[in-house]
């Protein structure tokens, strides 16, 4: 048996978890040379042209396993349901891969993702570490925490408690800003995540892609010892490197756009890889892009009015986004805005000096890439936790704006020129970036040589280098 230590991780299916949880496969393996990774998919179909871009280019000491792709049913199920199916029909799969790799590799543990919780039981069958790698927030983790106890006090639905949620080192947060899985206790989903969340207690540690500067408060309190807590890692922020684009391709339109475009002026507006508009909201924001007189970069995608993560698994829609763009739309805005289909070099567009703010769905990675790079943000929740990094984002770093809904749930277009001006023109904007600024520093300085996170990494790596198997 090969005896350097071996590091499986699972994630689950989609691009969010995968991102962080190969960088953090990298850092390891970088920074503690001598450790290998494996990583495994399970996947409800063949590798999708992402995962395998995700895969391009990494050290030869991680390696990959795709699990045979599982038969989902033909009936609509919604994305969270598709993913925990996809997890529990892979066990078996899982199991046949944990039989060969604990015999040929010391395999010293298991790192899992909120949503592949259920691959932990694999883990124990074989007496291998159990870990989380938590994707997302302190303040969300914080949130899972409490969520059995809040589950016993609060008897209504959490939208309709009057007063905010405070939670230890958190700033309150109203139900209605949770995330969209708690909003319907009724709902399988749920009672799926209420058990989810127990298990969390479980694991012999949870790594956090978040960092201390960021999210002091709560991260103190989470690593308050206590029975039944698990230690927290944080390690953040990770966020996808290597990613630029081929140098012997030709350099894409919008970054050569961005290179004729002046300083801190052009306005990103994207919502992650799977997030899509309604068709209303999709001619909302046009109009107010146009209507706000700055120059922007908009990565559209098709509307659909039933589902705002229409776009999960496959981060492209079905038709041709331009064709649902209002008549001469493209010619009006030509030269200020320009407008991509589908999908852009986030990062380097996040990168380049010519970006000087960003509206985003909020999702974890997006929000960090831009924080790493100190773009200040509009914040346009969409789905999952999203809200809730919102109201972290607004009221608690205030590195964010967020345009307000009119009851519908439509951000009209006065309502998002008015916000697109305040942040590239007028003085909030202004502390904004400054703030921003702010944790941009702190950000290098975490992952530098001495840095909180650096050292949180090798405090693991340490741990699992010397543990005996259990
Ligand atoms: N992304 C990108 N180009 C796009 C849209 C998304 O490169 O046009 C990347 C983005 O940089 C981020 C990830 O996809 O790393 C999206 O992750 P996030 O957690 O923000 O949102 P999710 O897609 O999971 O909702």
């Amino acid at each position: 048996m090969n005896q350097t230590p071996n590091v499986a991780l699972l994630p689950s299916p989609g691009m969010g978890n995968l991102i962080p949880l190969v960088e953090f496969a990298k850092q390891l393996v970088l920074h503690h040379h001598h450790f290998s990774a494996t990583i495994i998919f399970p996947s409800p179909g063949p590798p999708t042209k992402a995962q395998k871009s995700a895969l391009q280019n990494l050290p030869k000491t991680i390696h990959h396993i795709f699990l045979p792709p599982v038969d989902l049913p033909k009936d609509q199920l919604n994305v969270a349901s598709q993913i925990f199916l996809t997890m529990t029909l892979s066990i078996s799969s899982l199991r046949d891969t944990f039989a060969s790799l604990t015999t040929t590799t010391r395999l010293v543990a298991l790192v899992v993702d909120p949503f592949s919780i259920s691959g932990l039981d694999v883990a124990k069958e074989f007496g291998v570490s159990q870990y989380l790698f938590y994707p997302s927030t302190a303040m969300s983790l914080q949130f899972s925490f409490h969520l059995p106890k809040l589950d016993e006090m609060v008897m209504c639905e959490y939208r309709d408690l009057p007063e905010p949620i405070k939670l230890p080192g958190t700033v309150p947060v109203h139900g209605r800003d949770l995330a969209d899985s708690v909003q319907d206790r009724s709902n399988k989903a749920y009672k799926g995540l209420l058990a989810n969340v127990k298990r969390f207690t479980s694991v012999k540690g949870i790594i956090l892609n978040s960092f201390m500067e960021l999210e002091e408060g709560t991260i103190k309190d989470l690593q308050v010892e206590e029975l039944g807590k698990p230690p927290i890692y944080p390690i953040g922020p990770l966020i996808q490197t290597g990613s630029k684009t081929d140098e012997s391709l030709e350099r894409p339109e919008c970054l050569q756009w961005l290179d004729d475009q002046p300083s801190g002026s052009v306005v990103f507006i994207s919502f992650g890889s799977g997030g899509t508009l309604s068709h209303d909201q999709l001619n909302e924001l046009a109009l107010g892009l146009e209507q706000s007189g700055q120059r922007f970069l908009w990565v559209v995608r098709s509307p659909n009015d039933k589902s705002n993560n229409a776009a999960f698994f496959t981060a492209e829609s079905q038709n041709d986004p331009f064709s649902f763009l209002l008549k001469g739309y493209l010619e009006r805005t030509r030269g200020r805005g320009l407008v991509v289909p589908l999908w852009a070099p986030q990062i380097e567009v996040l990168s380049h000096c010519a970006i000087g703010g960003f509206v985003t769905h909020c999702g974890w990675n997006s929000t960090l890439e831009s924080i790493v790079h100190g773009v200040p943000l509009i914040a346009w929740p969409l789905y999952a936790e999203q809200k809730m990094n919102a109201v972290m984002l607004t009221e608690g770093l205030n590195v964010a704006l967020r345009p307000k809904r009119e009851e519908t749930g439509l951000v009209r277009q006065e309502e998002i020129a008015k916000v697109v001006k305040s942040l590239t023109e007028g003085e909030e904007g202004k502390k904004l970036r400054q703030r921003t600024e702010g944790l941009k520093d702190a950000a290098a300085n975490v992952l530098s040589k001495d840095g909180t996170s650096t050292k949180s990494l090798s405090e693991l790596a340490f741990k699992w280098q010397n543990q005996m198997n259990i």
